[in-house]
C-alpha cells in the first residue's frame, strides 16, 4: 500500500528506479548465492570501516572544519559593525606581555577559527596585499595558527615545558613580521570567508605583541609613534596649527562658543595635509551655504587613535581616545560629522568603549541629507564629467555606507558615474588602511597602483573619493601611470577629487 503511494500508484521495475545500481548489482549476481552473500558482507564491512577510519582521522586532518565550522559560524560575531577592535586591558598589573606571540595567548574563538578553515582560499584571492605579490596570505595565516595549535596544544595539555617547540613562537617562526605589517585591515578576507573567520582581529593582536611587548616594528613607524605622542597627529606638525586651515572662514571653535548643532571633526589629514585641507574647506563651505550651525574643536582635537590602534600601539591609541572623549564630553557634544572614514569608524564604533557615545555621520551621509532636505541646491546645468567612485574600506565594508556617496554624485547634472569592476562590498583597498599609509612597500607591487590602474581603465576624467588616505593613494597611483609607458597619455588629465569638492563646484 505504502509502496504504491510512494510510487504514485504506479509499479516500477527496479531498473527503472535505479538504473545504474541495478546494472552494477546485476554483475555480482552471476555466481552462486554464497559468493553473493560474501561480497555483500565484505562491502558492508568495508563501508563501515572506511567511515569509522575517516572519523578517527578527522580530528588530525584539515577536514576537521566539517565539525568545527558549524560552532564557528554559530558563535561568530554578528555585530553589523565589523572589526571593532577590542579594548586591551593595559592596567592589568599581572600582565607581563600584551597581545599575541603564540597560540596560548589567543582566545578560544581565535583557536576555533584556525580549526574551522576549509582552506578554500577565498580570503587570499581578494587580499590586496596578496594580489600585488606580497607574502601575506590570510588563508596561510589561519592555517599556520591551526598548525601551531596542533603541535603545541598537546604539550600544554600534558603540562610539558621542555621541548624544542617552546623555543619557537607563532609570530616570527610560523607567521613572519613582514606578513603582519603587510595587512591593510581592509576586511575583504573577513567578508569573503564562508565560515566567518575573523582574520583582522588576530593580525592586530599579533601586531600588539610586536609593538607593546617586543618593541619590534618597522623603523618607519618610529617617527609616526613619536609624533602621535608629542603632536597628537601622525605627522610632525605643530598641534597649535591644527585650525589654521579654517583661518578667514569665520568658523567658531567649541572653546569660543559651544552652542552649535553639530561638531565638525576635521581629523589630522583635514587639518595638516595641504591637499585635504582643501576638502575641509570645501565641506565647511557647503555647511555654511546650507546654514548649518557647526563648530570645530580646533587645537583641542587630537588624532582619533585609529592608526595607532591598528598598528598595534594600543597604549598610544587609548591615550588619545580617552583624552578626546573627555574633551567631547566636557563640551556635551552629541552629534559629530567628519570627512574621514577612519575618524568616522573610530568615533562611531570604538569610542563607546571609552565612554564616548555620539551620533556620528560621514560627510557623504551629511551631504546626502542636505540635498534631500533641500538645504543645498544643485545647478541645473554643469560641465560634463565622467566619474568613477572609489569605495573606502572603512566607509563601505566596515560601515555599509555605499549609497550616500553615489547618491550625492548622481545629483550633479552632467555627471556620468561609471563603476569600476571591483566596487561596493567587492571594492579593492587603496592600500593605506591599518597604518600602511606610513609604511614602505618592502616586497611585491603597490596596492594603490593596482587600484589606480582599475580606475583609469574606466576611461574617466575624475576619480571621486571620500577619504583622505584614499585620496593620497589614488593620486599617487594615477601619477605612476601617467609617467609609465603604454598607458594612455590622457591619464595626466585625470584628477582625484573628494565628493565634497565635486558637490561644492556644482551647487548654487
Ligand atoms: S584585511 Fe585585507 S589586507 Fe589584511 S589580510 Fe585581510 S584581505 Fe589581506
Ligand atoms: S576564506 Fe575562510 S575558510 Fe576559506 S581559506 Fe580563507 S580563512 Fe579559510
Amino acid at each position: 500500500m505504502h509502496q504504491d503511494f510512494a510510487n504514485n500508484g504506479m509499479n516500477y521495475h527496479e531498473s527503472e528506479l535505479r538504473p545504474v545500481s541495478a546494472f552494477i548489482s546485476g554483475l555480482f549476481f552471476t555466481g552462486p548465492s554464497s559468493t553473493t552473500t560474501f561480497l555483500y558482507e565484505f562491502f558492508w564491512w568495508m563501508h563501515i570501516l572506511l567511515i569509522f577510519g575517516f572519523l578517527n582521522y578527522l580530528p588530525y586532518s584539515k577536514h576537521l572544519h566539517i565539525l568545527s565550522s558549524i560552532p564557528n559560524v554559530f558563535l561568530a560575531n554578528l555585530d553589523p559593525v565589523r572589526n571593532t577592535i577590542k579594548k586591551l586591558n593595559l592596567d592589568d598589573e599581572n600582565a607581563d606581555t600584551f597581545g599575541v606571540a603564540d597560540i596560548d595567548q589567543f582566545s578560544w574563538k581565535q583557536i576555533l577559527d584556525g580549526y574551522s578553515c576549509t582552506e578554500c582560499g577565498r580570503c587570499t584571492s581578494v587580499c590586496p596585499a596578496n594580489t600585488v605579490g606580497k607574502s601575506l596570505s590570510p588563508r596561510d595565516l589561519i592555517v599556520d595558527i591551526r598548525k601551531r595549535t596542533l603541535e603545541k596544544a598537546p604539550l600544554l595539555v600534558e603540562g610539558k615545558t621542555e621541548s624544542e617547540l617552546f623555543e619557537k613562537t607563532l609570530v616570527h617562526n610560523y607567521i613572519t613580521d613582514m606578513q603582519l605589517w603587510e595587512c591593510t585591515t581592509c576586511m575583504a578576507c573577513v567578508q569573503e570567508c564562508p565560515v566567518m573567520i575573523e582574520h583582522v582581529d588576530s593580525i592586530v593582536d599579533m601586531r600588539r605583541n610586536l609593538v607593546l611587548t617586543e618593541s619590534e616594528f618597522p623603523a618607519g613607524l618610529n617617527p609616526v609613534f613619536k609624533s602621535l605622542e608629542t603632536n597628537f597627529s601622525p605627522w610632525a606638525f605643530n598641534p597649535a596649527d591644527r585650525a589654521e586651515w579654517a583661518e578667514g572662514m569665520n568658523i567658531k571653535s567649541m572653546a569660543e562658543d559651544k552652542d552649535g548643532e553639530i561638531l565638525f571633526w576635521v581629523g589630522c589629514a583635514g587639518s595638516f595635509d595641504d591637499r585635504y585641507k582643501k576638502v575641509s574647506k570645501a565641506f565647511a563651505t557647503i555647511m555654511q551655504k546650507a546654514g548649518v550651525n557647526f563648530r570645530i574643536l580646533g587645537t583641542e582635537e587630537k588624532c582619533n587613535g585609529d592608526t595607532a590602534r591598528r598598528l598595534g600601539n594600543e597604549y598610544l591609541a587609548q591615550m588619545m581616545m580617552q583624552e578626546n572623549v573627555e574633551t567631547l564630553n566636557n563640551y556635551g557634544v552629541k552629534k559629530i560629522v567628519t570627512a574621514c572614514p577612519h575618524c568616522f569608524h573610530s568615533l562611531k564604533n570604538e569610542y563607546p568603549q571609552f565612554g564616548g557615545n555620539f551620533e556620528v555621520k560621514h560627510h557623504t551621509q551629511f551631504i546626502e541629507e542636505l540635498l534631500a532636505g533641500g538645504k543645498i541646491q544643485m545647478k541645473k546645468e554643469s560641465e560634463k564629467h565622467k566619474v568613477t567612485y572609489h569605495d573606502s574600506c572603512y566607509l563601505g565594508r566596515y560601515n555599509d555606507v555605499y549609497d550616500s556617496p553615489r547618491k550625492s554624485l548622481s545629483s550633479v547634472a552632467g555627471l556620468d558615474l561609471v563603476e569600476m569592476e571591483r566596487n561596493k562590498s567587492k571594492g579593492f583597498c587603496c592600500g593605506a588602511g591599518g597604518g600602511r599609509m606610513f609604511l614602505e612597500d618592502e616586497e611585491g607591487g603597490r596596492i594603490n597602483e593596482e587600484r589606480a590602474k582599475e580606475a583609469l581603465s574606466t576611461n574617466v576624467d575624475t576619480i571621486a573619493s571620500a577619504c583622505p588616505f584614499c585620496m593620497t593613494m589614488m593620486t599617487d597611483g594615477v601619477k605612476h601611470f601617467s609617467h609609465s609607458d603604454g598607458f594612455p597619455e590622457k591619464t595626466e588629465e585625470v584628477t582625484v577629487k573628494d565628493i565634497a569638492e565635486i558637490i561644492l563646484e556644482n551647487i548654487n
